[in-house]
């Protein structure tokens, strides 16, 4: 984008009224403070969670959040991958080999295995396709109730998700991590799962209950979790995950902004901006995503 000056935030600050726009990536609280002339906030990733927790940033400048194509894509390769692992059993024969255990065990079919997946946004919609093409049973959780991706049965409200959770072998979590999705994860909801469940969190950290699922784990209810994203990251060393042999541990690599596609997301918006055209991708802040 030639037509553009880029200034790094030092020297954006000795010039205040020459910002018009922001490219950020979860910056320091109060990094945006102080740009009057400001237009737009772009964030360079799909959370910007950390970023609304930051109560000096300016409430009346649009924020616009990272929706990169190769982005889904990654997560959905991500949650194929545990979902296809957890069906044929592949984790609990990665188990089986550190203990040298030569066993067989039965092969389930796809569609003998339902996966619910919390979220059917940008994320959600394009895990549960890939997921119901591959022949499991999807059900995907939103705020309201609409269009599905196809072969995905679309539910709402709370009474519909307990009653999802009964017949659920697979859990994805792809929520946005707000007040309402905050700690969701809880012994409640692994209670209403069915034994040997397991859960895969994609999304935040603390949309988990760590102890929860400890306890849950502990108890053979919850078979396995796939776990990318953790209330403290990096994940500290003495963290009982690492060693559990029931968990599966990503450094929050489920899916990484590409930086090759994400530039030209963040060009499109800074061109309808400088047009005065609607922007891509805003975050309704009452909501929190
Ligand atoms: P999105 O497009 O904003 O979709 C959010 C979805 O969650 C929508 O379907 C929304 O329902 C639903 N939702 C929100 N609050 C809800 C609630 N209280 N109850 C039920 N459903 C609710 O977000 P996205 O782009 O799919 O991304 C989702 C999250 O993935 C991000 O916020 C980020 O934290 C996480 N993420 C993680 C990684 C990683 O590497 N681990 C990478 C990228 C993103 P409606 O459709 O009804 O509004």
């Amino acid at each position: 984008m030639p037509e553009a000056v880029w200034l790094d935030l030092a020297t954006a600050r000795g010039q205040p009224d020459r910002v018009q726009a922001a490219v950020v990536a979860n910056p320091a609280p109060g990094s945006l403070q102080g740009f009057a002339r400001l237009r737009l906030i772009q964030s360079l990733w799909a959370g910007v969670d950390r970023l609304l927790s930051d109560a000096s940033l300016p409430a009346d400048v649009p924020l616009a959040r990272m929706v990169d194509p190769a982005l889904t894509r990654a997560m959905a390769e991500t949650a194929l991958w545990a979902t296809l692992a957890l069906q044929r059993g592949f984790f609990d024969y990665a188990r089986q080999q550190r203990a040298g255990l030569w066993r067989q065990h039965a092969q389930r079919r796809a569609d003998e295995v339902p996966v619910l997946v919390l979220g059917q946004g940008e994320m959600g919609t394009a895990v549960a396709h890939s997921l119901a093409l591959q022949g499991f049973a999807v059900t995907g959780w939103a705020t309201r109730p609409g269009q599905a991706a196809s072969g995905v049965r679309r539910i709402a409200g709370r009474g519909a998700l307990h009653d999802a959770l009964a017949g659920t072998q697979v859990l994805i979590n792809l929520l946005p991590l707000t007040p309402a999705t905050r700690a969701l994860l809880d012994a409640d909801l692994f209670a209403a799962m069915p034994r040997g469940a397991a859960v895969v969190n994609l999304a935040r950290g603390p949309h988990l209950v760590q102890a929860d699922l400890l306890r849950a784990l502990d108890a053979g209810h919850i078979g396995h979790a796939v776990l990318d994203v953790f209330d403290s990251e990096p994940l500290p060393p003495e963290h009982p995950f690492w060693q559990h042999e029931r968990v599966t541990v990503l450094p929050h690599v489920a899916a990484h902004t590409d930086e090759r596609s994400a530039a030209a997301v963040v060009v499109d918006n800074l061109r309808a901006l400088q047009r005065g055209a609607p922007l891509r991708h805003l975050v309704q802040r009452e909501r929190g995503y």
